[in-house]
């Protein structure tokens, strides 16, 4: 059985506006990594003329993917900003001229189901599609299969406090999702697809269900309130109650994130590129909390000033992500992504000193990954007693944190020992 917390949603603060939309900015940068990836191979220089769509780069090594430019253009320099890693990236700069000049056949409209498995595979990957929900890994890769593809399973779950990126697309498009669910079924000969989604989001429930009916293959599969849910392991297990070691395929299973599945229908239908996403901006420092449909490469300090407007511009604390699985960013100007879905801003927390572990064990019995985080935490500088841990295994979903009555930040200690043991692993 899947566990968890219920957690304060505040999900309302940034529904309480329509979606915006943002898709003339001066100026984008675009950052050379894909998921945490930075061993990518640059194809441009400064002075060069890129069109919307054009490549400016390819990760390298497995699963590579482009890099493509979100406008046209003339890059002007490289310069770094924060990713959502919470380091700082090297970013293409490029000067939007404002005509949206395209060097391929974008917008021409093409029949879906036309496409062989190899086409739909050479059509993600020309595209740079990849996933949404957060790890950012080429959405090809796992179709790219020889294993036989039983179930897809659409991750529209949003566990975490304050996100509502993919809810607000799914009010938007849910017709096109469900159109393009049909098509991949069809493509890569998959029998059926659940579309995961909390029991207490009736409204998206209702919405997909208006257009659902034509599509027989395709079930809702309402889950538990809890956090976090939408990890992938507990979506799988929640939904087709099976477990697997490293990835859903070892269960004839693909998990896509419910905006990559759109993406993925501009990418068949349009040939449209992964330029664009919604992201959420919202928490208690903003003035205006909203979702907003943006390019990629957009500052988020631009969006901000722009649309949001801080309340109070002193000690507040920026986060890339959500409360929980976020990762902290010391000032706003960190770019869009496609893998980031939000961005947190709230008044610093004044920080009460944490007080000696109970040894409660509250934290090993939250943690999703059944590790044993208080123990990783004690030995996060010993390499020989983390090799026995298997710290990898740790999501970074922040529930030892969270649930810690000593308000130690158990997280950064295991994220710590993982930076640790990678070290020993290269
Ligand atoms: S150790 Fe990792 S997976 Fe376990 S609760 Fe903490 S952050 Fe989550
Ligand atoms: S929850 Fe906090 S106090 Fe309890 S064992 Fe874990 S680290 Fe120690």
């Amino acid at each position: 059985m899947v566990t968890g917390l219920k957690l304060i949603g505040k999900k309302y603060m940034s529904l309480k506006n329509k979606v915006q939309e943002y898709l003339n900015p001066e100026y984008v940068y675009i950052p050379l990594v894909v998921g945490n990836d930075t061993n990518i191979s640059v194809f441009v220089k400064k002075g060069d003329y890129v069109y919307k769509g054009s490549i400016l780069g390819k990760k390298q090594g497995n699963f590579s993917i482009p890099i493509l430019s979100s406008v046209s253009g003339t890059i002007i320099d490289f310069q770094e900003k924060y990713y959502l890693n919470g380091k700082k990236i090297k970013c293409i700069i490029i000067q939007n001229d404002f005509k949206e000049l395209t060097e391929n056949k974008i917008n021409i409209k093409d029949d879906m189901n036309k496409f062989s498995k190899k086409d739909f595979i050479e059509r993600l990957k020309d595209n740079g599609i990849i996933g949404m929900g957060g790890a950012g890994f080429p959405t090809y890769a796992k179709y790219d299969t020889d294993k036989t593809i039983k179930t897809l399973l659409v991750n529209a779950v949003e566990c975490e406090p304050y996100i509502t990126a993919d809810y607000s697309l799914i009010l938007e498009h849910a017709e096109q999702i469900l159109e393009c669910i049909n098509t991949i079924l069809k493509i890569n000969k998959i029998k059926e697809c659940y579309i995961a989604i909390k029991k207490n989001n009736s409204k998206l429930i209702n919405t997909f269900n208006l257009y659902i009916g034509t599509y027989p293959n395709i079930k809702i599969c309402e889950v538990k309130n809890i956090y976090p849910m939408g990890w992938e392991k507990n979506v799988v297990k929640e939904v087709l109650k099976k477990d697997y070691d490293k990835l859903p395929i070892e269960v004839g299973t693909i998990v896509n994130n419910v905006s990559t599945i759109y993406a993925i229908y501009e990418a068949l239908k349009n040939n449209q590129p992964l330029i664009d996403r919604i992201i959420t901006i919202t928490g208690e420092g903003l003035q205006k909390p909203i979702n907003i449909k943006v390019k990629i490469g957009t500052l988020v300090s631009e969006i901000i000033e722009r649309f949001n407007k801080y309340k109070d511009n002193k000690d507040l604390l920026f986060v890339a992500g959500g409360p929980m699985m976020g990762t902290t960013i010391p000032t706003d100007d960190l770019v869009v992504t496609p893998n980031l879905n939000c961005v947190l801003v709230i008044p610093k927390p004044k920080i009460s000193p944490s007080i000696e572990c109970l040894r409660c064990g509250k934290c090993v019995k939250f943690c999703p990954a059944k590790l044993a985080p208080v123990l990783i935490k004690d030995n996060c500088n010993n390499i020989d007693i983390l090799k026995t841990y298997e710290v990898n295994r740790c999501i970074e979903c922040g529930l030892c944190s969270y649930i810690c009555p000593s308000k130690i930040n158990v997280r950064e200690y295991v994220r710590l020992a993982k930076q640790n043991i990678g070290k020993v692993d290269k």
